[in-house]
């Protein structure tokens, strides 16, 4: 028997409904982890089950999973199914354990996320993100494929050559894949001779970069992608702890949840909750977990919320992209920002061909932004970046101009899984 409750109409339920479920789900949670984590067995003395609300349960952070690991583990060794790391605040990575009815959960989870995004069986899949190397994505997205009873092509981080020949032999409609690979990829084939609006994909599933701004318009990726392949992109957003996606329908206009898998919060920087539109730090309460089950963790990701109701007729609530990591906020002279947003900027900048982004402390109010970037051949100004840069942020960074082969050395590490463009050397 698994905890998790598979209720596929609950999404287009009205809001009592939504509640009522929701609230009995939530018991069951919050029984669960009383009974089986050392960690919420401390934390919760004193909790009446009977009344239980979300609003009266502690927060978790990410560095407690980190450092008292053991005592969030709430089954035994026999029921232990799959063991991954996460990336850690103290430097080590977060050991999380999933038992089988996890990955079911998991299945389940993603199987709703992509039909969110309108996949079905006849739907084949391309994945370009890695099925080992201790992380959780790439199973989570193939697990989802087979739960929709859609095809899965595990091309992995295969070459570029390779992923080409994939679409050309096995006419994929989907690929799930980082948007900034996503784009390299479809210049790559493009000035191969492959006319990618003419093949068999009508979807792009996009992890790990944001497809909007703060506004929810679509950023220059997002329009690129969409040009590019013909295909429609959708983002998605989960976490290896909280193992809840959040992923966009036909609307494009933020990250649905399912409501049987998890309760959504967002925090201000003075620890309260914010009203709906607002941003502050991403607060996930997945429901029906068993190996680490969690309540009210804070995942350090910045974004809001929206409540009103979806052109596709679902009533959960949706997330809008992730504007940044709350320790990478970013004072410089009165004005906050995140990393993302520099990002954002340089990426509209076609003559901009990579960069990176180092941040000192100046002192104890502002801090020093430095962009290092390389440009393509061609006659550019650099002021005419610097001051374009300057106009989108309404911040001055400096701005350094290296060879490409520099900057890639400094982005495209073999340590890290993501490309590094941002630097912190605040502390
Ligand atoms: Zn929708």
């Amino acid at each position: 028997m698994t905890l998790f409750a598979r209720n596929d109409k609950l999404e287009f339920a009205p809001a009592e409904e939504v509640r009522a479920v929701q609230g009995q789900l939530l018991k069951q949670h919050v029984e669960y982890c009383m009974g089986h984590s050392r960690f919420y067995q401390e934390r919760l003395a004193g909790i009446d089950l009977e009344t239980v609300s979300l609003k009266e349960l502690p927060l978790t952070a990410k560095m407690e999973v980190s450092i008292r690991n053991s005592e969030f583990v709430a089954v035994g060794p026999e029921n232990v199914a799959d063991i991954v790391f996460s990336s850690g605040t103290t430097g080590w990575p977060t050991k999380i354990l999933y038992s089988q009815g996890d990955l079911e959960r998991l299945a389940y989870n993603e199987e709703r996320a992509f039909k969110t995004c309108g996949l079905g069986a006849s739907d084949i899949v391309l994945l370009t993100c890695t099925m080992d190397r201790c992380f959780i994505a790439g199973l989570a997205y193939y697990l989802g494929v087979q739960a929709v009873g859609a095809a899965s092509i595990r091309n992995g981080h295969g070459t570029m050559e390779g992923h080409g020949e994939v679409i050309k032999h096995a006419d994929p409609t989907t690929i799930v894949g980082v948007p900034s690979f996503l784009r390299k990829l479809g210049v790559y084939l493009r000035e191969r001779g492959m006319d990618l609006r003419e093949t068999s994909i009508d979807k792009l599933v996009c992890i790990g970069e944001p497809l909007r701004d703060a506004q929810m318009q679509p950023l220059s990726i997002a329009t690129d992608l969409e040009e590019m392949w013909g295909a429609k992109v959708f983002s998605t957003y989960a976490s290896t702890e909280t193992v809840t996606t959040f992923c966009e329908c036909s609307a494009q206009a933020g990250g649905h949840l399912h409501p049987a898998l998890g309760l959504v919060e967002i925090f201000g920087a003075d620890g309260k909750e914010v009203p709906d539109g607002e941003p502050g730090e991403v607060v996930v309460t997945p429901l029906g977990i068993e190996g680490m089950p969690l309540i009210r963790y804070k995942t350090g990701d910045i974004s809001f919320i929206r409540r009103e109701p979806c052109a596709c007729g679902r009533t959960s609530p949706r997330l809008g992209p992730i504007l940044g990591r709350k320790k990478q906020l970013l004072k410089v002279r009165g004005t906050s920002l995140y990393p993302q947003a520099v990002f954002a900027a340089l990426d509209e900048m076609p003559e901009v061909s990579e960069y990176y982004l180092k941040v000192y402390a100046e002192d104890t109010l502002s801090d020093r932004l430095a962009v290092h970037l390389s440009l393509r051949p061609g006659p550019v100004d650099v002021d005419v970046v610097l001051r374009r840069l300057q106009a989108r942020l309404r911040v001055k960074p400096e701005v350094i101009v290296e060879p490409e082969a520099d900057i890639r050395r400094v982005v495209f590490t073999p340590e890290s899984r993501k490309p590094v463009r941002f630097i912190d050397l605040r502390k």
